[in-house]
Order: C-alpha cells, then sequence, then structure tokens
C-alpha cells in the first residue's frame, strides 16, 4: 500500500541504493543485498519499505516479531538479534536464516527443531570481531571450531558470517571480517558476508559484505516509544 506520508523511505532508499552502486563500481563489488531492520518500526511503514522492493527484513526481538508478523507484506524474514535457547521454537518454521548464532549449544537447538519440523535452517556465525564484552558474538580465534562442530549436525546449512563491529576503526574491524571470511568461505561453501549498518555499510561494501543491515538510514532514529518517522 503506497502512502505519502512514508515518502521519507522512497528518499532513504533512494540514497542507500545509490551509495551502494557508487561502492560496488569503485571497490570492484556487486550483489550487495539491503536488509531492513524493523526493530521498533510499525509495521505500516515495513511494508510500504517491501512496496518499494525490499524483500529482506531483519528482526532482533521475538516477542516483537511475533507481534508484527502477521501483518507484515511478504518478504523473507532474518534473526539477527541475540537469541536464546528456549525461543528458537517461535522462529524456526517464519524465519529463513539466523544470522546470530555464536554457540554450539544453540545450534543444536536449531538443528533439532529444523529436522523435527523437516526444514534445513541457513545460519551465519556471528562474530565478535572487536572481542568487546558487551556484545554476543564468536572470538574470531574460535570462529573455525565451532563452524567445524556445526557442519556435523543435521537441518542446518552454514551460509556465513556476520558482525557488528565496535564503532570507530571501522577498516581496522572490517577487514579483519573480510580476512576470516576469505579465509574459511571455501572450506565451508559460504556465501554471506552480513556486515554494514546505517554509519558503515558504504566502508564494509568496501571490504566485501554480501548483505547490508539498514535500520535507521531507511526508516528514521528509532522511537522506542511508538510509531518511527522521521
Ligand atoms: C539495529 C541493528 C541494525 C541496524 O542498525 P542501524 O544503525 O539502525 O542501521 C543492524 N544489525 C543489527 C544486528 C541490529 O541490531
Amino acid at each position: 500500500m503506497m502512502n505519502s506520508s512514508f515518502s521519507y523511505i522512497d528518499e532513504n532508499l533512494r540514497i542507500i541504493r545509490e551509495n551502494i552502486a557508487e561502492a560496488c563500481a569503485k571497490y570492484g563489488r556487486s550483489n550487495v543485498r539491503i536488509m531492513a531492520v524493523t526493530k521498533t518500526v510499525a509495521p505500516e511503514a515495513v511494508n510500504h519499505a517491501i512496496g518499494m522492493g525490499i524483500d529482506l527484513l531483519g528482526e532482533n526481538r521475538v516477542q516483537e516479531y511475533l507481534s508484527k508478523a502477521e501483518q507484515y507484506d511478504p518478504a523473507q524474514v532474518h534473526f539477527i538479534g541475540h537469541l536464546q535457547t528456549n525461543k528458537v521454537k517461535y522462529i524456526i518454521k517464519p524465519m529463513s536464516m539466523i544470522q546470530s548464532v555464536d554457540s554450539l549449544r544453540l545450534a543444536e537447538e536449531i538443528s533439532r527443531l529444523a529436522v523435527g519440523c523437516g526444514k534445513v535452517m541457513d545460519i551465519l556465525c556471528e562474530v565478535n570481531i572487536g572481542g568487546e564484552e558487551s556484545k554476543s558474538g564468536t572470538a574470531p580465534g574460535a570462529v573455525e571450531e565451532l563452524l567445524e562442530q556445526i557442519s556435523e549436525l543435521n537441518g542446518i546449512r552454514i551460509r556465513g558470517l556476520m558482525t557488528i563491529p565496535p564503532p570507530g576503526n571501522s577498516d581496522v574491524f572490517l577487514g579483519r571480517m573480510e580476512e576470516l571470511y576469505n579465509s574459511l568461505r571455501d572450506k565451508y561453501g559460504m556465501d554471506v558476508l552480513s556486515m554494514g549498518m546505517t554509519g558503515d555499510y558504504v566502508q564494509a561494501v568496501k571490504y566485501g559484505s554480501t548483505l547490508v543491515r539498514i535500520g535507521t538510514g531507511l526508516f528514521g532514529a528509532r522511537n522506542y516509544g511508538g510509531t518511527n518517522r522521521l
């Protein structure tokens, strides 16, 4: 449903697409997918973005997703937030990828439930590339061992890596992610490097991101009190 009060989304998306196209041309990249990150955003605004060609949503919180899911127009949905093992059951069917896998325990629960519903769940391993205590994700040095263990599980398919780099020094951390990804890509058949948010997506494209996750740059500043408007 097109709604002129959401015209700021059209303009934001136009700018994002233009920036990505420019970065791809400049750095010799291609096929960068745009995810719309929907936390706190009203379903009507999300649907407007879908109407403008967005075909991938990113969800951070299970409860929020469940409260909005029925109102969304058709689109793929990936889980990108910290995921508690006991909540996997709510998202195993509707979601097509879980980007935030950072422990064997979580992977085993995804595996168990995916097998139970006859599905193969795509996953990314979340990497704490900055080694920040406040962030979830696997330490860079432990990623390969985790992938090795996950690759033994049924019902789960490793597609790549995801990260939220520390603020600042983006070249350093995005560059490290690219190295890590390149060192593991062929061995595990990876094709997704999910990095880049509103503040660093152009830099992320430079370092080989294949999927950028954009919230505020598309929908405006998050208003935790209610609807989301610029
Ligand atoms: C919120 C969030 C984003 C989007 O962040 P913006 O800076 O608003 O673009 C991307 N990835 C994850 C995991 C997030 O939680």
